[in-house]
Order: structure tokens, then sequence, then C-alpha cells
């Protein structure tokens, strides 16, 4: 094949929704793209995997319009090619079960482009997977079909007649079925498959709204009038949907179907967001408040300078954490320029941040916060006369170095270096999520996502019908701050740290319900 040019189109299977279906290729693909070509995405949030230049080309249907013709993706995919980019045309699924990746390969073959494909997690064997159903059995099915209910979504017509695939003892995966679902079960009843067959739909399969509705072949088209089941969703057929250790796996979870809140600054949310994903719950990101770097360099030059005088290094937060070292490679080539000093860390997850530049935490409090650091300091180690250094941000910045002074005798030198500020969420399309669909609850990580929260209730007010959240603290210090906006607290962890909360949050969910 002779290139025009360098660019290069790959057809990058998109998985059926979750995230971590993608494969190891397909991140990467998306990764060094110049421009991605998608349509509707069961999950919007794989663009976040591309550059911030990388151009988005949406091609999928907008708001009570047709999707745009076939023919003009791929002037657009060939457009982009020429200017030598590389170009991801994402496809749900897998490119070339159900979703055009010939065509668009014919194409590209006939203009000389050159491409690749990257397979994707069909949305069969994903709704399959995460309903608990194997596709195969030794005792019960030894084959599978994969079946169209329509070839073309525009056209409401069944091109494929189902009375051949009734007797095959395969089982039946039926995408883009849902519209024609009376046709397809009447057929398969005509060609001869047993009414009792199990059969089961699977809508947003592998999502944190997947739902699953069983039934049999013959009963099926009533149970789905009477359920809120609807496209997109795959309809599987056979005996291995009822096989005995069946198990609901992924619904079966803790927090799945509760839509959780997560207040933490966006950087710090990852974490919380994962263990509550791996519950199941859907994660709701709302930064209420937002820390970024933030001091004097005159200061942090004249700290620097002093470094060695330290006995103590205090650090109240892992986002000093990071700045702190931050500026200190910039300045010093070599860890062993800080000094013999010891270190103290306010809670885990602050030491951990030590920890991953490979330093010894002398100090974390049993108790997580700046008081029980500050007691622990002047009763377990007394610290009269000792030079230390406390890293701060802009709120409370004094708060420890003070009790030190005062309590414990101390000579203490506060270096700030960041600042928190609270987000403005009113534009946010996760908070426009917010207000229409409300929440199970919030979770409250500090005292300052609690004022950020309390300044704009009034813009976050959740549409009356939709369910209003119970309000989770993560510990004493934030738990005080909703007493003082006259917020109740429905529960806290009993330790402040994100694994405590998560289990507190299951089960004061699990206890909410039990209760309705
Ligand atoms: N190429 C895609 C299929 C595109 S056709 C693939 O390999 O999966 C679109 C159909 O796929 C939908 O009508 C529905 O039947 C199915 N589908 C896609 N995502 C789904 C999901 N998350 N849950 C259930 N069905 C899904």
């Amino acid at each position: 094949m002779s290139n025009k040019s360098m660019g290069m189109v790959y057809l990058v299977g998109a998985g059926p929704g979750d995230l971590g279906l993608l494969t190891v290729r397909a991140q990467d693909r998306i990764a060094q793209a110049d421009a991605i070509v998608y349509d509707k995405l069961a999950n919007p949030q794989l663009l976040e995997w591309a550059r911030d230049d990388a151009e988005k080309i949406y091609v999928g249907k907008s708001a009570g319009q047709h999707s745009i013709p076939q023919s003009e993706i791929q002037a657009i995919l060939l457009e982009q090619a020429e200017k030598g980019r590389k170009v991801v045309r994402l496809k749900g699924g897998d490119p070339f079960i159900f979703g055009r990746g010939g065509e668009e390969i014919e194409f590209l073959h006939t203009h000389s482009i050159a491409y690749e494909i990257v397979p994707g997690v069909t949305a069969a064997l994903g709704a399959a997977a995460y309903a608990g159903v194997p596709l195969t059995h030794r005792e019960q099915s030894s084959a599978i079909t994969f079946l169209t209910g329509h070839e073309d979504p525009e056209k409401q017509t069944l091109q494929l007649d189902f009375r051949q695939h009734a007797k095959t003892g395969a089982t039946l995966c039926i995408y883009m079925g849902v519209g024609q679902l009376p046709r397809i079960v009447s057929e398969l009843l005509e060609g001869g498959l047993n009414p009792d067959t199990p059969a089961t739909m699977i809508q947003w399969a592998t999502l944190p709204d997947q739902s699953t509705l069983d039934s049999s072949l013959g009963a099926l088209v009533k149970d789905h009038e009477a359920s809120h089941i609807g496209a997109p969703a795959i309809i599987i057929i056979g005996q291995v949907v009822r096989y005995p250790a069946r198990n609901n796996w992924f619904s079966a979870r803790p927090l799945f179907g509760k839509r959780i809140v997560v207040t933490r600054a966006r950087e710090q949310a990852a974490r919380l967001t994962q263990l509550l994903t791996e519950q199941g719950a859907d994660v709701l990101e709302l930064p209420f408040i937002k820390v970024e770097p933030k001091f004097d360099p005159k200061v942090v030059a004249e700290v620097f300078a002093e470094l060695a005088v330290y006995e103590w290094i205090i650090f109240s937060s892992a986002n000093g954490v990071r700045t702190f070292f931050e500026l200190f490679f910039k300045a010093y080539p070599d860890i062993r320029c800080l000094g013999p000093m010891r270190i103290a860390a306010v809670g885990r997850t602050t030491a951990e941040a030590i920890e991953s530049h490979k330093l010894k935490v002398d100090l974390v409090p049993k108790k997580a916060n700046g008081d029980a650091l500050v007691n622990q300091l002047i009763e377990q180690e007394g610290v009269e006369s000792i030079k230390m250094l406390v890293v701060t941000g802009n709120l409370n910045q004094r708060a420890l170095a003070d009790r030190l002074e005062k309590e414990g005798k101390a000579i203490v030198d506060t270096l700030p270096l960041y600042e928190t500020t609270r987000t403005d969420l009113s534009k946010d399309p996760q908070a426009k999520r917010f207000r229409e669909n409300g929440a199970d609850a919030i979770l409250f990580t500090s005292a300052s996502t609690v004022h950020s929260y309390a300044e704009q209730a009034e813009a976050l007010k959740i549409e009356p019908e939709a369910p209003q959240p119970a309000l989770g603290s993560i510990g004493p210090m934030t738990s005080a701050a909703l007493e003082k906006h006259k917020l109740a607290i429905d529960f806290q962890a009993p330790q402040s740290n994100l694994e405590h909360f998560v289990v507190e949050t299951i089960s004061h969910l699990k206890n909410t319900q039990s209760d309705s």
C-alpha cells in the first residue's frame, strides 16, 4: 500500500462502557491521537485520556437529528489523515461487530490510507460477563451466535430470518433487538425454539446503571413491556442463562445502584473514587475546592538555605508534601541535602506521600488530626527549644505552629506552599447531573469542602422528586464544619481515613435501604 502521507487511522474498539475494559493498546492510541472521531460514547470519560490539544470530532446524532451519514464520517477520516495526523476512530464494543468497521477500512484502503484495528470487548461479551452468564458451558451450550435485530439503526426492519436460528442449540446474543422484540421472539418460536428457553435482556451492560430482566422466550415480550428496560440492550437466549450457579456478581456489589458524590479537589479525588467504584457505586465528582501550589519564592529560598537547622519537619497534608518536594528537587540534586531532620505527618495519606520519596516518617499520630499530632510531639518527643518547620497551606496556617510554640515551647517556622480555594460549580456538567438526578450520599472529606458546599447549596438544589443525599463526614473536623452550617450529619467515619469512610458509607446506605 502506498502512503500518500504519514497520516494513519486507528479503528479502536471502546468496549461496552466500563473504562477498565479497554485494551492497553486502545488507551495508548487514544493518548497519542492528534484527532479523535467519535459518536455517542457509552463512557465520555474516555476522552479524558486524550491529549488536551487533540481535536475531538463528534459525528453522532445531536438532539432530534439524524446521525451524520457514513460517507461524511469517512470524508472526515480522510481529511484528517491527509493532514498527516494520527486519527483515532472510536467505536463502541468491537469495530468489526455490527459497527461498520468493514466499510470504513474498505474506504481507507481505496484511498491508500494506512490503518490499524484495535479490537474491543463487544457488548455481548461484556453483558454476559457482567450478568454472570457463561456463554458456553460444557453441558449446555457449545456454540454462540451473534445476531442483529436490524443492520441499520435508522431502518426498523428485520433482515435476518430468526427462524433459521431457532434450532441450532447455540446461545443467541442479539444486538439492537429491543425495537423488534415481538417479531424476533415470534420467529424464534415459529422456528421451533422451546418457549421455556431462558432469556435475559441486559441494558447498559458493564456500567453503574446496568439493569437485567430475566425471563423466558415465551414470556419475554410481556415481561419487557412491564419493565423499564430499553436500548441499548443485549438479549441472550439459551440454557446458560439459567445455569445453576448463576450469580449477578456485578450488581450484587454493596454500592451498586448508589450515586455518590465525592467532594475532594479533582487531583485528590482519584483514590476515593476508585474505592467507591470498586464497590459498585456510580461516582459523581464535584470538586468543591481547588488546591494549587502557592508560595513566596523568597520565603522558600530562605527556608531551604537553613534546612539544616530544623530538627523536625511537619507536613499537614499531602498537598504540602507534593509542592515541597517539587521545589526541593529544583533546588537540590540529591535527597541527602534534606539533612538528618526527623519527619512527622498528620495522617497516613500524608505519610504515604512522603514515603513515596523513600523517606521514613518518624511520627504519625494514631488519630489523623493536627491536635493529636501536636500532643504526641509534645508528650513523646519533648520539643522545648527545638527548631521545627511546619509545611502548610493558606488555611489555618499557624494553628499547629502556635500550639507547638505556646504549649511545647518550640521554635517554629511555617512554610505555606499551597492554596485551597472554593470552586464555582454552577457551570459544571456533573453538577447538572446532580441537580437533576440527586444522589444517595455526599462524602465530605474536609472542612473546606463543607464550607464551599454550604455556600453553593442554593445553586445546587436538587429537583424535588430526585433522591436527596445523606451527608457523610470523614471525621470530627469535617463534622464540626457541617454542624457550623447547621447541616445534619447522617454518618461519620469511625477513623479519619478513606477506607473507613467507604466502609461506613456502605453500612449507612444498607441500613437506610432496609428501613424503607
Ligand atoms: N460494535 C458494537 C455494537 C454496535 S451496535 C459492539 O461490538 O458491541 C449497538 C448495539 O450494541 C446496541 O443496540 C446494543 O444492542 C449493543 N450494546 C452496545 N453497548 C451496550 C451496552 N453497554 N449494554 C448493552 N448493549 C449494548
